[in-house]
């Protein structure tokens, strides 16, 4: 379990010492995202953006060969499968759960895990799974990134506002200013928990002081302001070149209300801490899946997998030789085509995506989306599975499946996060249950919300 000391004196500290807290820390990520090998491989990937798609393929073979060959090699859960020349065909679909449950045999004896950073993902399904990556592959990670800011004309060091999941304050604390500057990163970063109508003006205020060249974050989260500027007829003083959107799944509504507030385009990006699949919009609004980061195949209605079609996504990573995770059940459906873009580009498209819809918990006016919700969970290493289900306003049910690890300071963690959230009024009933059965898709579904719909 993680300690939240750090984050507790962040908290209580000054507002001008928590900027300076925030740009220290902006200033060691910078080093560990775009240093080492980040440059040499972005002008890789500069290189190679317009393939056609017959070379993307070839090169995604040459790739997958070495992933298949490493996997076979040197890590445990694959060993059984090691042959001349491994292939996919024979690699058994992978779920999240029998890596939750078998993280270590996943990871490559080639690494020290000590050295490599752990990412933990809720993803829609809130059983909390570790991932390990390299620093090189989160430097690699971030040159897709820029890959991707290319389309909007950004680069790393242009003024970016953030919308983020992270506490900047105390959620009870309602006292302005409610953003922290990252002089590392020229990022100003809102705070996601005090998205209230009245304080709203402020955020308009400050976006327009500041002016950004993309607005980035959680989209329900830039969606409240686009919808405050367009209900009050507001002009902002400045025009961005993107909004830049991952996370959360949302609807064509949404984008038309944030892209006419911002009179830009939203560019929406598909990724997972799983570091299996990272796909993005270009300038054309085409989702194209990066070919060098892992292969996304459809696992089609009648049992087939498929490299087009529609049907559950599955992915298979090329860049995280740490824990490589083949043939993976993502947890998402989706579209896969290989039509042409105007941009150029010759990449296999993420046509359409479902699945890790956000639903939203609320209480007094604050609200926590799913992707908040999957954050506050995540530290629950004691537990199989979790659900949130909100039947009426000021309370909600959490429902716990606990493993034989359980730690009864998982619950109070969990209901520390969730009071940050949405305040201490929240009745948190807490049931721990043997099983939470999925959605009739087969999904579970973290945020059950029956009130606001
Ligand atoms: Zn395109």
């Amino acid at each position: 379990m993680k300690s939240h000391l750090p984050e507790q004196l962040y908290l209580y500290s000054p507002v001008w010492l928590q900027n300076v807290l925030v740009s220290i820390y902006g200033n060691i990520e910078r080093e560990r995202r775009y240093g080492g090998e980040h440059s040499v491989f972005l002008k890789h990937l500069r290189g190679n953006k317009f393939l056609t798609l017959q070379e993307n393929n070839t090169l995604q073979k040459k790739l997958l060969t070495a992933t298949l060959d490493n996997a076979t090699r040197n890590v445990p859960a694959y060993q059984h499968l090691r042959s001349d020349q491994p292939d996919l065909s024979l690699f058994p679909l992978l779920d999240r759960q029998q890596v939750a449950n078998n993280t270590k045999q996943f990871i490559s004896s080639k690494f020290d895990v000590s050295n490599l950073i752990a990412l933990y993902t809720g993803g829609s399904s809130a059983s909390p799974l570790k991932v390990y990556i390299s620093k090189m592959t989160r430097q690699k990670t971030y040159s897709f990134w820029q890959l991707f800011y290319d389309n909007m004309g950004f680069n790393i060091g242009d003024r970016k506002a953030s919308f983020v999941g992270r506490k900047l304050q105390e959620p009870d604390n309602n006292l302005p200013p409610f953003w922290r500057y990252n002089i590392a990163d020229k990022q100003l970063l809102f705070s996601s928990y005090h998205m209230e109508e009245a304080n709203l003006p402020l955020y308009v205020d400050k976006l327009n002081e500041f002016k950004p060249k993309v607005v980035e974050g959680y989209p329900f989260s830039v969606y409240r302001i686009a919808e405050h500027i367009l209900n009050n007829s507001l002009t902002l003083s400045f025009t961005p070149a993107g909004i830049s959107t991952s996370s959360e799944n949302f609807s064509k509504h949404h984008r038309k209300v944030i892209e006419s507030a911002f009179q830009c385009r939203v560019f929406d990006q598909y990724g997972s801490a799983e570091s299996v699949v990272f796909a993005s919009e270009c300038a054309h609004g085409t989702m194209h899946i990066e070919p060098e980061y892992g292969i996304l195949e459809v696992l089609t209605e009648t049992g087939e997998i498929t490299p087009t079609g529609k049907g559950e996504l599955i992915a298979t990573t090329l860049l995280n030789d740490a824990m490589p995770l083949i043939r993976y059940r993502i947890g998402d459906l989706g579209v896969i085509t290989e039509e042409s873009c105007l941009c150029g580009r010759g990449t296999s498209v993420l046509k359409e995506l479902h699945g890790k819809v956000g639903a939203v918990v609320i209480n007094e006016g604050r609200q926590a989306p799913t992707a908040a919700i999957a954050i506050a969970f995540e530290y629950l290493e004691g537990i199989k599975n979790a659900q949130i289900i909100q039947n009426e306003p000021n309370a909600v049910i959490v429902k716990l499946v606990k493993k034989s690890d359980f730690n009864p300071k998982s619950e109070e963690f969990m209901i520390w996060e969730l009071r940050k959230m949405l305040g201490e009024s929240l009745k948190i009933n807490v049931e721990y249950v043997n099983d939470i059965p999925p959605e009739p898709n087969g999904k579970y579904k973290m945020v059950v919300q029956n009130v606001y719909q």
